[in-house]
């Protein structure tokens, strides 16, 4: 299944350095001290100075540039989907581990006494103490925090009847929750992905797919990253899971540019690109023109990870990076982007 890009993308991942040089664990402490993250006392959960958002910006507008000739859908949606879709999605068969459900208090006024008695014994006690005997009467909403910003659309787009013969592409960008708490900050609980989702037949999910391997790495290398294009695998939960994972990457269904950022172990998923066969399509009852399953894939940016591995590979002060990374994001940038489009053919 692979074309011969991916297969040179990973001859060139094999011949890169395999470890993980470059990492800095030190960066998590080094950001909080310069107030460019801001400590919530919760781990993987930060507040965002100006500084960084104004580089979550810029990036934002450079893959807007990137993909602006795919003429895509722009669709927004805030940080929460239908539970019922959720349901539908299968994600807990993969991911139970990773979901974060939203409850909420639906007791009567008795039971808003007992609430408040149960807080009042838990608020006795150090925060790490504390008892969640106050949530016994706290129930399932109807809603779900999101797990990934391209979940809310594919029951969107099933409502809409048939796709047209060239299919779509919408472009999504949302905070999204994971529940794995963790002192490296590239791994937070909710973070931005921007995505481009291509909904269609294989043929052109595929090209899309491969299209995206090279413009992803195109603006890694315009960034002044290193790139790393690598076979990857889900976090697939359980014995079970291993035999997903094996069988997602035999079928090459998910390629991964990974950068050394902050974690001493492993590098970074930075973007992903994905193919998820007719697995959505099939669940929704998305259909081809033609009448056949639709087939989906989809690119997605970690803002926050492409944000945090310029922090580590250009510095904390944004003004002493590199001259051509500056004008990519606060100069020129449609540009340059043109520029880069055009000189790999992309
Ligand atoms: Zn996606």
């Amino acid at each position: 299944m692979n074309t011969m890009t991916e297969t040179a993308a990973l001859a060139a991942a094999d011949a890169a350095d395999a470890g993980t040089v470059g990492a800095d664990p030190t960066l998590r402490d080094r950001l909080l001290e310069k107030g460019i993250l801001i400590d919530t006392g919760e781990n993987g959960l930060y507040g965002r100075s100006q500084v960084f958002e104004d580089v979550v910006d810029r990036l934002n507008a450079a893959i807007t540039y990137l993909g602006a000739d795919q003429d895509p859908e722009v669709l927004r949606f805030p940080p929460a989907m239908r539970r019922t879709d959720f349901e539908d999605s299968e994600y807990l068969k993969n991911f139970p581990d990773l979901a974060g459900t939203i409850h909420s208090f639906c007791g009567n006024e008795a039971g808003q006494h007992r609430l408040l008695r149960c807080l009042d014994d838990a608020m006795q006690r150090s925060d790490d103490d504390r008892d969640t005997e106050w949530m016994s009467q706290q129930a399932p909403t109807r809603v779900v925090l999101t797990p990934a910003a391209c979940y809310p659309i594919y029951p969107v787009m099933a409502r809409r009847g048939p796709l047209p013969a060239n299919g779509r592409t919408i472009d999504v960008l949302s905070y999204c929750f994971r529940h794995e708490p963790s002192l490296d900050p590239a791994r937070m609980q909710m973070f931005r992905q921007r995505e481009y989702v291509r909904l269609g037949d294989p043929e052109q999910v595929m090209a899309f797919r491969q299209m995206w391997i090279e413009r992803g790495s195109l603006l890694v290398s315009l960034l002044q990253l290193p790139v790393d294009v690598d076979l990857a695998n889900d976090p697939f939960f359980g014995r079970g899971g291993k035999i997903v994972a094996d069988s997602q990457r035999a079928q090459a269904l998910k390629f991964e540019l990974l950068i050394p950022v902050a974690n001493p172990d492993s590098k970074t998923a930075c973007l992903s690109f994905n193919y998820h066969m007719d697995h959505f399509g099939g669940i929704w009852k998305i259909e081809c023109a033609d009448g056949s399953v639709a087939h989906t894939g989809c690119v997605g940016f970690g803002m926050e990870r492409i944000t945090l591995a310029l922090f580590r590979h250009h510095g904390l002060d944004v003004n002493t990076w590199p001259d051509d990374v500056r004008a990519l994001l606060w100069g020129d940038t449609k540009a340059r982007i043109a520029h880069g489009l055009a000189g790999a053919g992309a």
